[in-house]
């Protein structure tokens, strides 16, 4: 009777759907309604042939969302109809690649609870096994060749399963079914410990290896762990003798660094850790979170100096795990590089390049197919708690994060945008996706060049992409440009101003859609070539996708110096109270000659490019105050000032009004220029009259606030916007960001974050590919 009454149905899933258990949750629910048929993975997402009675069959459907394993993020469910075909059982069929079919996989997750379960139970058979994964976490896109996403095709080729594992591997009803890394102590990976005298020299294997590495550790050495997506170099965070040789041999004098604890409790010691951030930390992601750092913690303050905020994480994979419970202590974790070039990937290059900044590894012969660094998130409880500017947003979108796909609010063609010069990124789009890659890094040296190219060969490849538009930025001097000058050859090339790129891509992030209409976009960084071929950087916009026109800026100002000026930020601040005022502020430490230099460079234009980048007028104020006259990493001065400022403004906030310098909006032909003479003389006038560094910085952070809100008013009145999305690295300034968007919304306007891209130039590409694809129409 039931076989009279059996329909077949066709259902075709798209999403993240291979890697994530979804084949046995469909097995399982198949059998749960008694239905028939198989289940299959091919290129495109999953395939599923069903055949039972038509309620059964309905429900089935049904379930297959609303119950989806946690992991699986379903894109698309296509269901047809097509005559039954008699199956007499439900199974689970080999995966098919198809030719220019492409699927998403989910990136690189965090061990998950199970796991770390069986990973600290003495009685488990993968008791402290640092290659424990399951279906549900473990290693992805930093193992993957090739797609479909199975065992021979990511670099646990090599390890032949033993019969337990390959037991649980085909039992549907395993949570290690079908989980390509399943390893164990029997036939999967191992670690060891190993010196740098004599490369290869072996002091000790297995868990010996971890025991021995965690003693190094706790007496103050620097250790190369061979991670995830690259190596770190790690040492004891609470050993300032420990850390300042870490720092000293990998070049990095005061750019503050991760720190990675046990335990959500651990955490909570160090830092005030809310709701929001908990979550994030504990997120399969397991990103590198920013937090508010207690005065008491022990984490000796060179992990970040001069800085109020820690950027903390925890374990994520099993030798983390057990390494960290070993401890007992935090670790500082930073990427295993020297200063600049990109993380290190292979065992070889590891002892290459980081044998002269380490003193032991602690290796493993699971090789790493794509590097992938930490991602770095924070949260900014400023705004409208139900609006989406209170969300966390990227500084770094690296792993657990990449290359999972943007989603577009319209169907893009195949572009390849390259990104910026530092912190870059790259992005591909086809369908309704903008896969951004990985943060690339700053494209200074030949190993990050390779890394770039290496990863777009990758992706393009994972995703069958063959790009028809490359976008690219203005600057004629940027590695990317030159890069897209060549690559791929038949492509159409359309250059995208940077600050244009950046306010793309905030409405982007925010599903902004093409026929949303025009906002206002407020871009401030430290540098982006403008239009006019002079740097910008503190700009105000009109428009949307379908173009950009340029309606308010600060004023140009002399960077004396060029590049010098931004490692001196004492430059800057001469310079720019020079040019405004004809006088020459106490700078102490400068001597009278460099002084003299600057004057005439700013006098004559000589080596002096106009900018007018907010960043860079954040370095001047802060040198000006006396906070820093020389930095040592990117705006290592402003973020200083902006310390000093939260710390001296706690608890002030009410009385924000009345501290503002003054400043001028000067009204040109059709654009209006902020002058900013009076506010520097402001400043000058308080530093005269002793007021602290601390209270300066307050007053000129408010100052940028106000200036911003009158500016977007006036722009309003104008033109009827009430819509503003703001971008470039200036909004990882949480003083800014606390001060500026309350203001903003009480403005009556509805403000856009970033939240999936990075603010800074690491979310330039999504802008880059969404205009380039507008203008190629
Ligand atoms: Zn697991
Ligand atoms: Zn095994």
């Amino acid at each position: 009777m039931a076989k009279a009454a059996a329909r077949l149905k066709q259902v075709s899933v798209r999403g993240v759907v291979q890697g994530v258990g979804f084949r046995p949750f469909v097995y399982r629910l198949a059998h749960d309604h008694q239905l028939t048929g198989w289940v299959l993975n091919h290129s495109g997402g999953v395939e599923i042939e069903v055949e039972g009675p038509a309620p059964a069959l309905d429900a089935f459907v049904h379930d297959l969302t609303a119950q989806a394993p946690p992991l699986a993020r379903i894109v698309a469910v296509e269901v047809s109809d097509a005559p039954p075909k008699g199956h007499s059982a439900f199974e689970i069929r080999h995966s098919v690649a198809q030719e220019g079919r492409y699927q998403l996989i989910s990136p690189d997750i965090a061990t998950c609870g199970d796991c770390l379960r069986e990973l600290l139970d003495p009685g488990d058979r993968r008791y402290r096994y640092p290659f424990t994964n399951c279906t549900n976490c473990g290693p992805r896109f930093t193992i993957i060749r090739d797609i479909p996403y199975d065992r021979p095709l990511t670099t646990m080729q090599p390890f032949a399963m033993c019969p337990a594992c390959q037991r649980e591997y085909d039992d549907p009803l395993d949570r290690r079914f079908h989980a390509q890394p399943n390893a164990c102590p029997v036939c999967g990976p191992h670690v060891w410990l190993e010196g740098v005298g004599e490369p290869g020299r072996r002091l000790a294997e297995r868990d010996d290896a971890i025991r021995q590495a965690g003693a190094m550790l706790l007496a103050g050495k620097v250790l190369a762990l061979k991670g995830l997506g690259g190596f770190h170099l790690a040492c004891d965070a609470t050993n300032g003798a420990a850390l300042g040789i870490l720092r000293g041999r990998k070049g990095r004098p005061a750019k503050p660094l991760a720190v990675m604890m046990a335990t959500l409790d651990d955490v909570r010691q160090h830092c005030i850790v809310s709701d929001e951030e908990a979550g994030l930390l504990a997120s399969q992601q397991c990103p590198i979170v920013l937090l508010r750092w207690r005065g008491e913690s022990t984490v000796t303050r060179a992990v970040a100096p001069g800085n109020l905020y820690l950027g903390v994480m925890l374990p994520y994979t099993p030798l983390h795990h057990v390494l960290l419970r070993d401890l007992g202590r935090p670790l500082v974790m930073t990427s295993g590089n020297l200063s600049e070039e990109p993380i290190a990937q292979t065992n070889d290059e590891a002892r290459r390049r980081l044998g002269p900044l380490a003193d032991a590894f602690l290796m493993h012969n699971r090789d790493i197919y794509a590097r992938y660094d930490d991602a770095v998130m924070f949260h900014v409880p400023c705004g409208n708690p139900e609006d989406q500017a209170s969300s966390p947003q990227p500084i770094r979108r690296s792993r657990g994060y990449a290359p999972f796909p943007v989603r577009l609010p319209f169907e893009a063609g195949q572009i390849l945008a390259v990104g910026a010069e530092l912190k870059n990124t790259f992005c591909l789009t086809r369908d309704d996706f903008a896969f951004l890659s990985q943060h690339i890094g700053d494209m200074e040296n030949l190993e990050t060049l390779e890394h770039f190219e290496s990863s777009i060969a990758l992706l393009q490849h994972l995703f069958r992409i063959e790009p028809k538009v490359i976008a690219y930025d203005l600057h004629p001097d940027y590695f990317s440009t030159k890069y897209a000058a060549r690559n791929p050859q038949h492509a159409l090339r359309i250059p995208v101003q940077h600050h244009e790129a950046h306010i793309a891509a905030c409405l982007a992030d925010n599903g902004w859609g093409p026929d949303d209409g025009p906002v206002i976009g407020v871009a401030w960084d430290g540098t982006g070539y403008g239009l006019d071929g002079k740097i910008w950087g503190g700009e105000f916009f009109v428009g949307d996708y379908h173009g950009f026109k340029r309606a308010a800026h600060l004023e140009y100002l002399p960077l004396a110096g060029g590049d010098a000026a931004v490692y001196n930020p004492w430059r800057l601040a001469l310079g720019y109270v020079y040019a405004l005022t004809g006088t020459v502020p106490d700078l102490p430490g400068v001597s009278e000659q460099a002084v003299r230099i600057v004057c005439q460079q700013v006098e004559l234009g000589l080596n002096t490019p106009l900018t007018s980048a907010a960043g860079r007028l954040f370095d001047a104020v802060a040198a000006l105050a006396g906070v820093r006259h020389e930095v040592t990493y990117e705006a290592q001065a402003a973020i200083e000032l902006e310390m000093l400022a939260t710390l001296w403004g706690g608890g002030m906030q009410a009385e924000a009004g009345s501290l503002a310098y003054p400043f001028d909006l000067e009204h040109g032909d059709d654009v209006v220029v902020i002058r900013l003479r009076r506010l520097l003389e402001g400043i000058q006038d308080d530093l005269a009259g002793d007021r602290p560094p601390a209270e300066i910085g307050w007053c000129f952070h408010h100052t940028m606030a106000e200036l911003m809100i009158a500016v977007c008013q006036q722009l309003a009145r104008e033109r009827g916007l009430l819509t503003m999305a703001l971008s470039g690295g200036c909004f990882q300034n949480r003083l800014l960001l606390g001060l500026a968007v309350p203001g903003l919304e009480r403005a009556g306007f509805r403000v856009l974050l970033h939240r999936q891209v990075p603010c800074n130039d690491g979310g330039i590409s999504l802008g880059q590919a969404v205009l380039a694809h507008f203008e190629a129409q």
